[in-house]
Protein backbone atom coordinates (compact mmCIF):
# COMPACT_ATOMS: atom_id res chain seq x y z
CA UNK A 1 0.00 0.00 0.00
CA UNK A 2 1.73 3.12 -1.14
CA UNK A 3 1.74 6.10 1.58
CA UNK A 4 -1.38 8.60 0.53
CA UNK A 5 -0.50 12.23 -0.65
CA UNK A 6 -0.18 14.68 1.89
CA UNK A 7 -3.81 15.64 2.97
CA UNK A 8 -5.32 12.92 -0.11
CA UNK A 9 -8.58 11.00 0.57
CA UNK A 10 -8.63 7.74 -0.15
CA UNK A 11 -10.35 4.15 -0.23
CA UNK A 12 -8.61 1.00 0.70
CA UNK A 13 -10.54 -1.00 -0.62
CA UNK A 14 -10.03 -4.74 0.47
CA UNK A 15 -10.07 -8.03 -1.63
CA UNK A 16 -11.24 -10.87 -0.92
CA UNK A 17 -14.53 -9.25 0.19
CA UNK A 18 -18.32 -10.31 -0.20
CA UNK A 19 -19.99 -13.78 -1.06
CA UNK A 20 -17.79 -16.82 -0.68
CA UNK A 21 -18.70 -20.14 -2.31
CA UNK A 22 -21.25 -21.28 0.45
CA UNK A 23 -23.57 -18.13 0.71
CA UNK A 24 -23.28 -18.05 -3.86
CA UNK A 25 -24.50 -21.69 -3.78
CA UNK A 26 -27.62 -21.23 -1.35
CA UNK A 27 -28.76 -18.07 -3.04
CA UNK A 28 -28.27 -19.53 -5.83
CA UNK A 29 -30.13 -22.37 -4.98
CA UNK A 30 -33.25 -20.20 -4.09
CA UNK A 31 -33.24 -18.67 -7.32
CA UNK A 32 -33.32 -21.47 -9.44
CA UNK A 33 -35.91 -22.94 -7.25
CA UNK A 34 -37.99 -20.38 -7.69
CA UNK A 35 -37.19 -20.37 -11.64
CA UNK A 36 -38.11 -24.21 -11.85
CA UNK A 37 -40.93 -25.00 -9.64
CA UNK A 38 -42.33 -21.59 -9.40
CA UNK A 39 -43.23 -19.75 -6.24
CA UNK A 40 -44.01 -19.90 -3.66
CA UNK A 41 -40.70 -21.54 -2.33
CA UNK A 42 -40.03 -21.50 1.74
CA UNK A 43 -36.65 -21.22 3.20
CA UNK A 44 -36.12 -22.01 6.79
CA UNK A 45 -34.76 -18.98 8.27
CA UNK A 46 -32.65 -16.39 6.55
CA UNK A 47 -30.93 -18.38 3.61
CA UNK A 48 -27.64 -16.16 4.39
CA UNK A 49 -27.42 -13.30 7.25
CA UNK A 50 -27.86 -10.21 4.66
CA UNK A 51 -31.25 -8.09 4.72
CA UNK A 52 -31.07 -6.72 1.12
CA UNK A 53 -30.64 -10.91 -0.14
CA UNK A 54 -32.89 -12.11 2.13
CA UNK A 55 -35.57 -8.99 0.61
CA UNK A 56 -34.59 -9.54 -2.73
CA UNK A 57 -35.64 -13.11 -2.74
CA UNK A 58 -38.67 -12.70 -0.81
CA UNK A 59 -39.77 -9.88 -3.90
CA UNK A 60 -39.27 -12.69 -6.03
CA UNK A 61 -41.50 -15.30 -3.90
CA UNK A 62 -39.28 -16.87 -1.18
CA UNK A 63 -41.10 -17.48 2.11
CA UNK A 64 -38.91 -17.11 4.86
CA UNK A 65 -40.11 -19.26 8.40
CA UNK A 66 -38.60 -20.03 11.70
CA UNK A 67 -39.16 -23.66 11.66
CA UNK A 68 -40.17 -26.31 9.30
CA UNK A 69 -43.84 -26.57 11.11
CA UNK A 70 -44.53 -23.41 9.98
CA UNK A 71 -44.42 -24.97 5.97
CA UNK A 72 -47.41 -26.31 4.93
CA UNK A 73 -47.40 -30.30 4.43
CA UNK A 74 -45.69 -31.45 1.81
CA UNK A 75 -44.34 -27.91 0.49
CA UNK A 76 -40.97 -27.41 -0.62
CA UNK A 77 -38.52 -26.09 1.84
CA UNK A 78 -34.83 -24.72 0.99
CA UNK A 79 -32.82 -25.09 4.86
CA UNK A 80 -29.96 -22.45 4.83
CA UNK A 81 -26.29 -22.30 4.24
CA UNK A 82 -25.73 -21.91 8.35
CA UNK A 83 -26.84 -25.66 8.39
CA UNK A 84 -29.79 -27.84 10.50
CA UNK A 85 -29.57 -30.39 13.25
CA UNK A 86 -30.97 -33.71 12.35
CA UNK A 87 -33.88 -33.39 14.27
CA UNK A 88 -34.98 -30.06 12.03
CA UNK A 89 -34.48 -32.76 9.03
CA UNK A 90 -36.47 -35.54 10.97
CA UNK A 91 -39.80 -32.90 11.71
CA UNK A 92 -39.32 -32.18 7.70
CA UNK A 93 -39.62 -35.65 7.08
CA UNK A 94 -42.52 -36.16 9.27
CA UNK A 95 -44.57 -33.41 7.66
CA UNK A 96 -43.77 -34.72 3.83
CA UNK A 97 -41.94 -31.47 3.04
CA UNK A 98 -39.60 -31.58 -0.04
CA UNK A 99 -36.39 -30.59 1.22
CA UNK A 100 -33.11 -28.80 -0.84
CA UNK A 101 -30.57 -28.30 1.66
CA UNK A 102 -27.86 -25.35 1.24
CA UNK A 103 -26.27 -26.20 4.37
CA UNK A 104 -22.58 -25.40 3.14
CA UNK A 105 -20.22 -27.94 2.56
CA UNK A 106 -18.09 -26.42 4.61
CA UNK A 107 -20.69 -26.36 7.41
CA UNK A 108 -21.45 -30.32 6.90
CA UNK A 109 -17.97 -30.90 7.46
CA UNK A 110 -18.15 -29.80 10.78
CA UNK A 111 -20.89 -31.93 11.29
CA UNK A 112 -19.43 -34.88 9.83
CA UNK A 113 -16.46 -34.33 12.16
CA UNK A 114 -18.63 -33.97 15.37
CA UNK A 115 -20.96 -36.88 14.33
CA UNK A 116 -17.16 -38.67 14.01
CA UNK A 117 -15.87 -37.89 17.20
CA UNK A 118 -19.09 -38.56 19.17
CA UNK A 119 -19.15 -42.24 17.60
CA UNK A 120 -15.72 -42.19 19.76
CA UNK A 121 -17.40 -40.75 22.79
CA UNK A 122 -15.20 -37.78 22.79
CA UNK A 123 -15.54 -34.87 24.75
CA UNK A 124 -16.25 -31.98 22.05
CA UNK A 125 -15.72 -28.57 23.09
CA UNK A 126 -17.63 -26.50 20.22
CA UNK A 127 -16.21 -22.78 20.21
CA UNK A 128 -18.68 -20.44 18.65
CA UNK A 129 -21.74 -18.03 19.40
CA UNK A 130 -24.76 -19.20 21.87
CA UNK A 131 -28.08 -18.94 19.72
CA UNK A 132 -25.76 -18.83 16.09
CA UNK A 133 -28.15 -21.30 13.47
CA UNK A 134 -25.02 -22.82 12.78
CA UNK A 135 -23.89 -23.90 16.46
CA UNK A 136 -27.52 -25.14 16.66
CA UNK A 137 -27.04 -27.49 13.87
CA UNK A 138 -23.43 -28.75 14.71
CA UNK A 139 -24.52 -28.95 18.29
CA UNK A 140 -27.64 -31.01 17.31
CA UNK A 141 -25.45 -33.42 15.50
CA UNK A 142 -23.87 -34.69 19.14
CA UNK A 143 -25.90 -33.03 22.06
CA UNK A 144 -24.28 -35.43 24.23
CA UNK A 145 -20.64 -35.16 23.72
CA UNK A 146 -20.75 -31.54 22.48
CA UNK A 147 -20.30 -27.98 25.15
CA UNK A 148 -19.97 -24.95 23.83
CA UNK A 149 -17.50 -22.70 24.78
CA UNK A 150 -17.90 -18.80 23.36
CA UNK A 151 -14.71 -17.45 23.98
CA UNK A 152 -11.23 -17.77 26.59
CA UNK A 153 -13.29 -16.91 29.58
CA UNK A 154 -15.55 -19.89 29.48
CA UNK A 155 -12.01 -21.88 29.93
CA UNK A 156 -12.27 -22.31 33.47
CA UNK A 157 -16.36 -23.50 33.41
CA UNK A 158 -15.54 -26.32 31.05
CA UNK A 159 -15.27 -30.52 32.61
CA UNK A 160 -14.79 -33.26 30.26
CA UNK A 161 -14.99 -36.75 31.32
CA UNK A 162 -11.86 -38.20 30.24
CA UNK A 163 -8.73 -35.33 29.56
CA UNK A 164 -7.31 -37.78 27.33
CA UNK A 165 -10.51 -37.96 25.28
CA UNK A 166 -11.32 -34.16 24.28
CA UNK A 167 -11.54 -32.03 20.70
CA UNK A 168 -12.20 -28.82 19.96
CA UNK A 169 -14.31 -28.08 16.34
CA UNK A 170 -15.18 -24.38 15.91
CA UNK A 171 -18.01 -22.35 14.31
CA UNK A 172 -16.91 -21.46 10.69
CA UNK A 173 -16.97 -17.61 10.92
CA UNK A 174 -14.93 -16.45 14.20
CA UNK A 175 -12.27 -14.67 14.58
CA UNK A 176 -9.07 -16.62 13.98
CA UNK A 177 -7.07 -15.06 16.57
CA UNK A 178 -9.75 -15.31 19.19
CA UNK A 179 -10.15 -18.69 19.04
CA UNK A 180 -6.59 -19.50 19.29
CA UNK A 181 -6.71 -17.61 22.12
CA UNK A 182 -9.43 -19.94 23.25
CA UNK A 183 -7.52 -22.78 22.58
CA UNK A 184 -4.44 -21.95 23.97
CA UNK A 185 -6.48 -22.06 27.22
CA UNK A 186 -8.18 -25.03 26.46
CA UNK A 187 -5.05 -26.81 26.32
CA UNK A 188 -3.82 -25.50 29.26
CA UNK A 189 -6.35 -27.15 31.00
CA UNK A 190 -6.24 -30.39 29.17
CA UNK A 191 -2.89 -30.79 27.87
CA UNK A 192 -4.15 -33.76 25.05
CA UNK A 193 -6.91 -31.64 23.65
CA UNK A 194 -6.93 -32.71 20.11
CA UNK A 195 -7.21 -30.12 16.99
CA UNK A 196 -10.00 -30.78 14.51
CA UNK A 197 -8.92 -32.82 11.14
CA UNK A 198 -8.66 -29.43 9.32
CA UNK A 199 -9.34 -26.11 9.98
CA UNK A 200 -12.84 -25.27 11.17
CA UNK A 201 -12.87 -21.80 10.60
CA UNK A 202 -13.53 -21.63 6.82
CA UNK A 203 -11.45 -20.17 3.82
CA UNK A 204 -13.49 -17.24 3.24
CA UNK A 205 -13.93 -16.25 6.91
CA UNK A 206 -9.51 -16.04 7.20
CA UNK A 207 -9.28 -14.88 3.80
CA UNK A 208 -11.40 -11.96 4.79
CA UNK A 209 -9.66 -11.40 8.45
CA UNK A 210 -6.28 -11.45 6.48
CA UNK A 211 -7.41 -8.57 4.09
CA UNK A 212 -8.96 -6.48 6.49
CA UNK A 213 -5.93 -6.28 9.01
CA UNK A 214 -4.09 -5.35 6.09
CA UNK A 215 -6.16 -1.97 5.34
CA UNK A 216 -6.50 -1.63 9.31
CA UNK A 217 -2.94 -0.40 9.63
CA UNK A 218 -3.17 2.12 6.99
CA UNK A 219 -6.89 3.41 7.72
CA UNK A 220 -8.66 5.71 9.71
CA UNK A 221 -11.85 4.64 9.37
CA UNK A 222 -12.95 0.99 8.51
CA UNK A 223 -15.97 0.51 7.30
CA UNK A 224 -17.46 -2.99 7.02
CA UNK A 225 -20.80 -3.92 4.78
CA UNK A 226 -22.69 -6.44 6.19
CA UNK A 227 -25.60 -7.38 8.48
CA UNK A 228 -25.51 -7.06 12.44
CA UNK A 229 -26.50 -11.01 12.49
CA UNK A 230 -23.72 -12.06 10.40
CA UNK A 231 -21.27 -13.66 12.49
CA UNK A 232 -18.10 -13.15 10.43
CA UNK A 233 -18.96 -9.40 9.07
CA UNK A 234 -19.31 -8.76 12.53
CA UNK A 235 -15.94 -9.93 13.42
CA UNK A 236 -14.38 -8.03 10.42
CA UNK A 237 -15.16 -4.99 12.66
CA UNK A 238 -13.65 -6.26 15.78
CA UNK A 239 -10.55 -7.50 13.78
CA UNK A 240 -10.29 -4.15 12.14
CA UNK A 241 -10.23 -2.34 15.50
CA UNK A 242 -7.51 -4.59 16.59
CA UNK A 243 -5.37 -4.19 13.66
CA UNK A 244 -4.92 -0.42 13.69
CA UNK A 245 -8.33 1.18 12.33
CA UNK A 246 -8.92 4.41 14.54
CA UNK A 247 -12.67 3.57 13.71
CA UNK A 248 -14.64 0.87 12.22
CA UNK A 249 -18.59 1.01 11.64
CA UNK A 250 -20.53 -1.94 9.88
CA UNK A 251 -23.83 -0.27 7.74
CA UNK A 252 -26.14 -2.64 6.33
CA UNK A 253 -26.50 -0.11 3.19
CA UNK A 254 -25.21 3.18 1.89
CA UNK A 255 -27.94 5.08 3.85
CA UNK A 256 -26.49 4.44 6.80
CA UNK A 257 -23.13 6.22 6.48
CA UNK A 258 -23.00 9.25 8.74
CA UNK A 259 -21.22 12.15 7.33
CA UNK A 260 -19.57 13.15 10.46
CA UNK A 261 -17.30 9.29 10.35
CA UNK A 262 -15.48 11.55 8.18
CA UNK A 263 -14.01 14.32 10.14
CA UNK A 264 -10.45 14.58 9.51
CA UNK A 265 -10.32 11.46 8.14
CA UNK A 266 -7.79 11.07 5.23
CA UNK A 267 -8.06 7.16 4.44
CA UNK A 268 -10.88 4.71 4.76
CA UNK A 269 -10.84 1.12 4.48
CA UNK A 270 -13.47 -1.18 2.77
CA UNK A 271 -14.58 -4.84 3.19
CA UNK A 272 -17.73 -6.47 3.33
CA UNK A 273 -18.64 -10.03 5.02
CA UNK A 274 -19.26 -13.27 3.13
CA UNK A 275 -23.11 -12.73 2.84
CA UNK A 276 -22.84 -9.46 1.56
CA UNK A 277 -23.34 -8.70 -2.51
CA UNK A 278 -21.28 -6.35 -4.20
CA UNK A 279 -23.69 -3.98 -5.48
CA UNK A 280 -24.43 -2.87 -1.71
CA UNK A 281 -20.16 -2.11 -1.73
CA UNK A 282 -20.56 -0.31 -4.55
CA UNK A 283 -23.21 2.19 -3.15
CA UNK A 284 -21.06 2.46 -0.56
CA UNK A 285 -18.22 3.59 -2.58
CA UNK A 286 -20.49 5.44 -4.49
CA UNK A 287 -21.50 7.59 -1.09
CA UNK A 288 -17.59 7.58 -0.47
CA UNK A 289 -17.20 9.08 -3.89
CA UNK A 290 -19.83 11.72 -2.96
CA UNK A 291 -17.98 13.01 0.12
CA UNK A 292 -14.33 13.49 -1.74
CA UNK A 293 -13.12 9.65 -1.12
CA UNK A 294 -13.10 8.87 -4.94
CA UNK A 295 -9.36 7.54 -5.11
CA UNK A 296 -10.17 3.99 -4.75
CA UNK A 297 -7.10 1.45 -4.42
CA UNK A 298 -7.86 -2.12 -4.32
CA UNK A 299 -5.38 -3.85 -2.05
CA UNK A 300 -5.40 -8.06 -2.66
CA UNK A 301 -4.51 -10.60 -0.42
CA UNK A 302 -5.65 -13.51 -2.01
CA UNK A 303 -7.46 -14.55 -5.08
CA UNK A 304 -10.69 -16.79 -4.34
CA UNK A 305 -11.62 -19.33 -7.34
CA UNK A 306 -13.73 -21.78 -4.90
CA UNK A 307 -17.27 -23.11 -6.56
CA UNK A 308 -19.55 -25.45 -5.12
CA UNK A 309 -22.02 -27.19 -6.84
CA UNK A 310 -25.70 -27.03 -6.20
CA UNK A 311 -28.11 -29.07 -3.78
CA UNK A 312 -27.68 -32.41 -4.83
CA UNK A 313 -31.68 -32.30 -5.02
CA UNK A 314 -32.35 -29.21 -7.09
CA UNK A 315 -29.49 -30.65 -9.45
CA UNK A 316 -31.27 -33.71 -10.07
CA UNK A 317 -34.66 -31.80 -10.72
CA UNK A 318 -33.06 -29.28 -13.07
CA UNK A 319 -31.54 -32.60 -15.05
CA UNK A 320 -34.26 -34.54 -15.16
CA UNK A 321 -36.27 -31.55 -16.66
CA UNK A 322 -33.57 -31.48 -19.15
FE1 LIG B 1 -19.40 -21.67 3.86
FE2 LIG B 1 -17.51 -20.16 4.99
FE3 LIG B 1 -19.27 -19.07 3.40
FE4 LIG B 1 -20.04 -19.94 5.79
S1 LIG B 1 -18.63 -18.26 5.38
S2 LIG B 1 -21.13 -20.24 3.87
S3 LIG B 1 -18.72 -21.78 5.98
S4 LIG B 1 -17.73 -20.64 2.80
Amino acid sequence: IAPPAKGAKRVLLASPRGYCAGVDRAVVAVEKALDHYGPPVYVRKQIVHNLHVVDTLAERGAIFVEETDEVPEGARVVFSAHGVSPEVHRSAEARGLQTIDATCPLVTKVHKEAVRYARNDYDILLVGHDGHEEVEGTAGEAPENIQLVQGPDDVDAVTVRDPDKVVWLSQTTLSVDETMETVRRLREKFPNLEDPPSDDICYATQNRQVAVKKIAGESDLVLVVGSANSSNSVRLVEVALEHGATAAHRVDFAREIDEEWFNGIATIGVTSGASVPDVLVQQVLKVLADYGYGDVEPVITAEEDLMFSLPRELRRDLKAAG
